[in-house]
């Protein structure tokens, strides 16, 4: 089905996504995720003339600005490789930029326009004063030793500290960023700056101007919005069969939420295959995770090889197993329409996206018919961007909270998100739908911002 089936579009609407599709025919995930936008805030547009007549429509899909540059560095034989970087700094109305750097072979313009577009609403809903960007590269630091990530993250940021700053562009880690990595290119950051305790970069070390709790945060969140979803319907977590996908930062802490919750954790996957373990995930195991993705740097079929009971499927996805609650929190379009129907026949409750746009608009469609519960990533995984907002806060202060802190602000937060996204669609006749929910509410704020600000802002 192709997306212009996925909805119908008012005539003007339509006519904004047909010109950007026009514009860059092959960014399909920027289409895809503008579409998800564009089609559902049409009763804001309606009921307040102020946006169509300042085409504010036009101008948010369009990013302020977009930097790409060379990135030179040296493999383990001496030999020079060159990747791409990029920066896009999309939105900035309503604070600095704020969004992560992803680092995987898949990136692309428009991989990083989707993830930027996303990312203006996103940090919009956590109420914290950030605007919206994303940058990154397609270096794979998968395989890598830490001396060529060094130098890559090096080279990197030897362009990228021109464009960011603590009043300027925040950015924090993604999919192949992790401490590691953001560990060297603050380091270089502090090298060639001469700089330290400005807020440059989110998701650092705690010995270094780190936030407690900002690693747990997006899993923790998803997981805290999942549990707000399920009180709705006198629902909880406890005894529940949960299907997470992905085995990296977000897949990780919200495995590790739902099972404080009461959960069972059955899968966890990575590009390889799906671990199954039908007895719920143990600490034990956990545990042995967390040292084979984040130390070892190893595949999730070694869970399989290390404990009886679990089960491996090379190329399975954790959507051929049944349970009530997907936290699926590996990448994009991972979740399709036939994914959909089958975890639909299984009896699924709710589904909260830990990644950005892992449901495609099919799925999206099978669980709002079928009254699934589903919250999309902009609302759900929004605790990993908004407690970097809180780490911004504490360095500006010079000052750190205790992870008890940290961790009950991000809770309120999350709580927050999914009170404004459920009470915004109520008020705009769709109750229970999330997504017309967090995307009025998040693009009115960003909305109202540029209209005050003027054509030229
Ligand atoms: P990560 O630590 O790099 O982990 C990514 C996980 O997804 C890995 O298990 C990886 O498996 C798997 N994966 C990546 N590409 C895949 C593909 N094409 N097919 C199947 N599996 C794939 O990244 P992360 O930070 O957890 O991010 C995961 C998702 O959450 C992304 O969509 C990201 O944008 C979103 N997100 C992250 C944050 C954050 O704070 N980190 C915040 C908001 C949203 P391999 O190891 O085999 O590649």
């Amino acid at each position: 089905m192709s997306l212009r089936e996925a909805r119908k579009l008012d005539k003007y609407i339509e006519s904004v996504y047909n010109s950007l599709v026009e514009k860059d025919p092959l960014q399909k995930e920027f289409h895809q995720a503008a579409y998800e936008v564009l089609s559902t805030i049409e009763p804001a547009i309606k009921k307040f003339s102020k946006y169509k007549e300042n085409k504010i429509l036009e101008r948010v899909v369009e990013p302020e600005r977009l930097i790409q540059f060379r990135v030179p560095w040296k493999d383990k034989n001496g030999e020079i490789q060159i990747n791409r970087g990029y920066r896009i700094q999309y939105n900035s109305a309503i604070g600095p930029y704020k969004g992560g750097f992803r680092f995987h072979p898949t990136v692309n313009l428009g991989v990083l326009k989707f993830l930027g577009f996303e990312q203006i609403f996103k940090n919009s809903l956590t109420t914290l004063p950030m605007g919206g960007a994303k940058g990154g590269s397609d270096f794979d630091p998968k395989g890598k030793t830490d001396a060529e990530v060094e130098s890559f993250c090096t080279s990197f940021m030897l362009e990228v500290y021109k464009h960011i700053g603590q009043f300027v562009d925040v950015p924090a880690g993604d999919i192949g960023v992790g401490g590691r990595e953001i560990g060297y290119m603050y380091g270089a950051y502090r090298k060639i700056t001469n700089l330290h305790g400005t807020c440059v970069l989110t998701g650092k070390g705690i010995a270094f101007g780190g936030s407690l709790v900002r690693p747990e945060a997006t899993g923790y969140g998803a997981v805290y919005f999942a549990e707000e979803m399920l009180k709705t319907k006198k629902e909880s977590f406890k005894g529940k069969d949960v299907l997470i996908s992905g085995s990296g930062n977000v897949a990780q802490y919200a495995a590790e939420k739902v099972m404080q919750l009461g959960g069972k954790v059955v899968t966890l996957s990575d590009s390889d295959g799906t671990v199954y373990m039908p007895k719920g995930l143990t600490k034990e195991q956990w545990d042995f995770m967390m040292e084979l993705k984040n130390v070892k740097r190893g595949r999730i079929s070694e869970m399989a090889e290390k404990f009886k009971g679990i089960e491996y499927k090379k190329g399975g996805k954790p959507w051929d197993y049944k349970g009530q609650v997907a936290v699926p929190s590996a990448t994009q379009n991972e979740l399709l329409g036939k994914d959909a129907e089958k975890l639909v026949a299984d009896g699924i409750l709710a589904v909260s996206e830990g990644a950005n746009m892992p449901c495609d608009l099919k799925a999206i469609e099978v669980f709002q018919k079928a009254k699934v519960l589903y919250a999309p990533g902009k609302a759900s995984n929004a605790g990993g961007v908004a407690t970097s907002g809180l780490e911004m806060v504490q360095n500006s202060q010079r000052y750190f909270w205790t992870r008890e802190e940290v961790d009950e602000k991000l809770h309120a937060i999350m709580v927050g998100i999914h009170k404004n996204a459920y009470e915004t669609a109520k008020l705009f006749g769709q109750p229970g739908n999330y997504v017309v929910g967090a995307n009025i509410a998040g693009f009115l704020k960003v909305a109202d911002a540029m209209v005050a600000q003027g054509l030229y802002a």
